[in-house]
């Protein structure tokens, strides 16, 4: 596996990440929420795909193992230079939490907390493994903090290179171009 990054807006693919979550919370009481820091840079170089892959798979965790409650996905800066940023990701849930015993092995793949996970929740036991890898392959470690019964915080740490004022523009303007050039050849 090798990474692909390219230059993305953080605000759009939390959007993006809100409406695929929201789509397994019309039945239940649990509530979505994003907690962005102000200090958080939104203009950002890096893998974007798998950045959204991994946070698609902790917050559709938290979402199917929460009855009622919240939902937090939080992004704070840990650290930052002037082309670089230190960012925080944590996802924490109100849900019915991991026993101390089952934490290490849930990433091992194939593994689920209980053995009546799987005819209650459904699933594979292969989201938090991939998650670990693509977490790493960026740089960080998925660390986790979870009491049973308790709720669970997955988070774990990543830098990016921040994108300088072309950049920006480039990106701000490729939908537009791209919706123009789609309608020019409509001509
Ligand atoms: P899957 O969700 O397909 O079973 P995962 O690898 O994503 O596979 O998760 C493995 C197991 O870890 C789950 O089956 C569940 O037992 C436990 N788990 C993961 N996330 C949570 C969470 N937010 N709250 C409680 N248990 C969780």
């Amino acid at each position: 596996m090798e990474l692909d990054p390219t230059p993305f807006n953080l605000d759009n693919l939390l959007r993006d990440l809100g409406v695929i979550l929201a789509t397994n919370l019309t039945h239940k009481p649990v509530a979505l929420r994003f907690e962005v820091g102000d200090e958080v840079p939104r203009y950002l170089f890096g893998d974007t795909m798998r950045l959204q892959q991994v946070l698609i798979n902790l917050g559709g965790n938290a979402v199917k193992f929460t009855e009622r409650g919240n939902v937090v996905i939080c992004i704070s800066q840990n650290n930052n230079s002037a082309e670089k940023s230190a960012l925080l990701f944590s996802v924490q849930d109100s849900g019915i939490g991991i026993a101390e015993e089952n934490q290490s092995k849930i990433f091992s793949g194939f593994t689920q907390a209980e053995a009546s996970t799987t005819r209650r929740f459904g699933g594979t036991g292969l989201g938090l493994a991939i998650s670990r890898k693509l977490v790493e392959l960026m740089g960080g470690t998925l660390q986790l903090e979870s009491q049973l019964g308790a709720g669970s915080r997955f988070y774990f740490t990543l830098e990016f290179t921040l994108l300088n004022a072309q950049q920006i523009e480039q990106l701000n303007q490729a939908p537009q171009a791209q919706t123009q050039a789609a309608a020019q050849r409509l001509h």
